[in-house]
C-alpha cells in the first residue's frame, strides 16, 4: 500500500503537468498566503537564510547521505556564490515546521533509471536517444511477445496434462488404490509434471526479467516524450500501467511545510541540478524561458551554474544587493 500510495501521489499532484521539472505549487496561493503573512512579518524575500535539513533518505539509490549533502551544498552554492549572500542554511538538528525538508524518494522513475544502466543504457535528453531506446523497445518487445506465446502454450500443455494425472489419481482412489502397473505409471507422470513446473518457474523468472527491461525502457521512453515534445503516442508498459508523467523533483509547500522531493538522477551533475532548480523554486523563484537556465522547465542544460536569465530572475525577486 506503501509502494502504491508513492506512486499515486505524485501521479494525483502532478496530472496537469507533463515536464520533468515541476512549477511550484505554492504559486496558486501565493496571492493568499502573502496577506496572512504580511500581519505576522514584512514579506522580505530572501532576507533570512532558509533553513533545510535532510527528510525521507532511500538507501535504495546506492548513495551516501553525505553524498546527497555535497551536492545540496553545490547547488546552494550555485544561488549564493553569484548572488554574494548565504540564502539557505544547513541545520541538521532543527526539525521545526519551518524547516526545508529535501527527501530522496526512490520509486519507479530512479528503478527504470538503474535497470537502463545496469545494461549499458545511458539515455540522454535528445532526439536520437530516443530512437536508439525505441530500436532496443521494438526489439526487447517481439523477443518477449514470442516467448510469451511460447510460455502460454507450455503453461495450457501442464495444465491439461495435470488435469488428467489427477483425474487418473481420484479413479484409482475411489476404487481403493492402483494396481502396481498403474500406479509407477502415475508415480512416473507426477514426476515429469514437477521437473516441468520447475523449468516452467524459469521462463516465468526469465519472462518477468525481460518484461522489467521493457517496462523501465517504457519509462524512458515515456519521459522522452514529454522531455522532448514529441508527438507520439505514449507507450503501455507490459504488465503494470504506471505513470506518464516523469519528474525528477518535485517541490510542494502549503504556506507552512515545505518540501523538496528528488525522484531521479542519472549522475551526480543532473542531481545537482535538480537539487538547484527546487532550491530555486523554495526561494519563490518561477520558470524561465531561457533552454540553458538552472530554472528552465526541463533539466536538460548541463551546466551547473546560473546563466544570465537565472540571476536576473534571482535578482528581480530577491532584490539587487
Ligand atoms: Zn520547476
Amino acid at each position: 500500500m506503501k509502494n502504491i500510495l508513492k506512486i499515486l501521489i505524485p501521479l494525483l499532484v502532478l496530472v496537469a503537468s507533463v515536464y520533468q521539472f515541476r512549477a511550484p505549487l505554492s504559486t496558486q496561493f501565493a496571492p493568499l498566503l502573502s496577506k496572512i503573512e504580511s500581519r505576522i512579518h514584512p514579506p522580505v524575500p530572501c532576507a533570512e537564510p532558509i533553513p533545510y535539513n535532510l527528510g525521507t533518505f532511500d538507501t535504495q539509490f546506492g548513495i551516501s547521505k553525505s553524498y546527497f549533502l555535497s551536492a545540496l551544498a553545490d547547488a546552494e552554492a550555485i544561488w549564493e556564490k553569484p548572488y554574494g549572500k548565504q540564502l539557505f542554511t544547513y541545520t541538521p538538528a532543527d526539525t521545526g515546521a519551518d524547516v526545508l525538508k529535501v527527501n530522496l524518494i526512490y520509486d519507479y522513475r530512479q528503478q527504470a533509471t538503474s535497470k537502463l544502466s545496469s545494461l549499458g543504457i545511458t539515455v540522454e535528453d535528445n532526439r536520437s536517444s530516443y530512437d536508439m531506446l525505441k530500436v532496443k523497445f521494438d526489439s526487447l518487445k517481439a523477443q518477449y511477445d514470442i516467448n510469451k506465446t511460447a510460455f502460454n502454450t507450455q503453461v495450457a500443455s501442464f495444465n491439461q496434462r495435470q488435469q488428467a494425472y489427477e483425474t487418473q489419481v481420484q479413479y484409482w482412489n475411489a476404487r481403493n488404490g492402483a494396481p502396481q502397473a498403474e500406479f509407477n505409471k502415475l508415480e512416473a507422470t507426477r514426476l515429469e509434471l514437477v521437473a516441468e513446473s520447475k523449468q516452467i518457474q524459469v521462463l516465468q523468472n526469465n519472462l518477468n526479467a525481460q518484461a522489467d527491461e521493457i517496462n523501465a525502457l517504457v519509462v524512458a521512453l515515456n519521459r522522452l516524450i514529454n522531455t522532448l515534445n514529441l508527438s507520439v503516442d505514449k507507450y503501455n508498459t507490459t504488465n503494470v500501467s504506471r505513470g506518464e508523467t516523469f519528474e525528477e523533483g518535485l517541490y510542494v509547500s502549503d504556506g507552512i511545510n515545505k518540501e523538496i522531493d528528488i525522484y531521479e538522477f542519472s549522475n551526480r551533475d543532473k542531481l545537482v541540478r535538480v537539487l538547484a532548480h527546487e532550491l530555486g523554486h523554495a526561494l519563490g523563484l518561477e520558470h524561465v524561458d531561457d533552454p540553458k537556465a538552472i530554472m528552465y522547465k526541463l533539466n536538460q542544460g548541463t551546466n551547473t551554474a546560473l546563466t544570465a536569465t537565472d540571476l536576473a530572475a534571482l535578482k528581480a525577486h530577491c532584490g539587487t544587493k
